[in-house]
């Protein structure tokens, strides 16, 4: 048994802080939480001297890459630089406990989950949408992949005409994925201004209705608003990035607001990956329009979860999780606001409210201590002590220090 006393307790449902909690953690589970605890005798007892305590962070939108930590001869795509190993552990390193992959070689990325979420490796938790679903020679496949056909091959589901949606949505339920991803996006970025073929509103509709019939949310990348309110109407759960370098169609209508706050719908910005991605050639910068809409959606209410599209180029895995938050305290988010978005508003998003996500008895001991208060200034959370992960402490700044 593990007892942290004299927490300031920030615990992920978005509830003021606290000031001298004691948290009891027994084995991977918080067992309780509050002032007046007795601490048995027996247990490891440690005084955090009023520092923050906090649910883990997760990132909603992550592809950890290459299959080298597998042991998988082979795989030469351009993920293979993006190692698990380094991923999971800079993961660690950053207090981020779980993460949501949006796309990774299928089936290995679900035996890795399952391996690590059996306790196997030092790795924040996964949960993963395996392949995800485009149109046959639509983006990103072909636009970005065209050269890597292990991408085509084992990362994706190519749709076309004669494709049989139900029946590949059925394979991957089986294959044992968390969620549903599919993109819709007419965009090129690698040949701007030329566009690629999207799947229509008909297959989508389709992707949504099998996802739903076999008990899985939908993840539906979209580069514009245009998009964004279509993958709505259709049935989308999480809309991932909404605006897109290279991407027209940026009006946004007091419907598509209306429909956002009156449904449970879910949208990630993944606003440092756009950002860090702002400046490609010869394409109009879009990051400024972003950041308007995003002011806009946390204005009215939108559910907004925190992921930064990590594993792509240019966006620091685990680290992004923080800049993801200063940029949603830079588009009006209170620091508060932007820590329940990307712990407990997070695990809402995955459906996984019930197991992690918050410091509240019942749940996993993911949790994360920093050495300053997070609600004054959103990059203390940077500022990280302690890291546990399943009630095992797997970053120590603090008693060893
Ligand atoms: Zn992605």
């Amino acid at each position: 048994m593990l007892c942290l006393k004299n927490a300031f307790l920030v615990d992920g449902t978005g509830q003021n802080p606290q000031e001298g909690v004691t948290v009891v953690v027994q084995g991977k589970t918080i067992v309780q939480v509050g002032r007046d605890i007795t601490i048995p005798e027996d247990a490891q007892v440690i005084d955090l001297k009023h520092k923050p305590l906090l649910p883990g962070f997760s990132d909603a939108h992550t592809h950890l890459g290459g299959s080298d930590s597998l042991d998988r001869p082979g795989l030469t795509s351009r993920f293979a630089n993006y190692n698990y190993a380094q991923n999971r552990e800079a993961a660690l390193e950053w207090g981020v406990t779980a993460v949501r992959s949006a796309g990774d070689f299928t089936p290995e990325i679900l035996e890795f989950r399952d391996e690590v979420n059996e306790g196997k490796f030092r790795s924040p938790r996964i949960l993963a949408c395996g392949r995800f679903i485009q149109a046959q020679n639509g983006y990103p496949g072909y636009a970005v992949f065209s050269a890597d056909q292990n991408i085509l091959d084992n990362a994706m589901v190519l749709v076309n005409d004669q494709t049989d949606i139900e029946a590949e949505v059925k394979k991957l339920v089986e294959a044992g994925v968390d969620f549903i991803k599919t993109v819709i996006s007419d965009d090129n970025k690698m040949d701007y201004p030329n566009s690629v073929p999207r799947l229509s509103n008909e297959q989508l509709k389709r992707i949504a209705d099998a996802a739903h019939k076999y008990g899985k949310r939908l993840m539906v990348h979209v580069d514009d608003l245009k998009d964004m309110a279509e993958a709505i109407a259709i049935g989308a759960d999480t809309i991932e990035h909404i605006i897109s370098v290279g991407s027209s169609n940026h009006e946004l209508t007091d419907e598509l607001l209306k429909t956002l706050t009156s449904r449970d719908v879910w949208v990630v910005p993944t606003m440092i990956a756009i950002k860090n991605h702002d400046a490609m050639p010869g394409i109009p910068p879009v990051y400024a329009t972003l950041e308007k809409v995003v002011r806009e959606f946390i204005k009215a209410g939108v559910k907004i979860g925190v992921g930064c599209d990590s594993g792509i180029p240019f966006v620091p895995y685990g680290e992004c999780v923080h800049l993801e938050m200063e940029l949603l305290t830079e588009a009006g988010m209170s620091p508060l606001a932007a820590i329940t978005a990307a712990t407990g508003g997070n695990a809402k998003m995955f459906g996984q409210e019930h197991f992690f996500g918050t410091v509240e008895p019942g749940k996993a001991a993911d949790l994360v201590v920093l050495g300053s208060n997070p609600l004054q200034d959103i990059k203390n959370t940077r500022d990280i002590k302690m890291v546990l992960r399943d009630g095992r402490i797997v970053v120590d700044k603090l008693l060893n220090n």
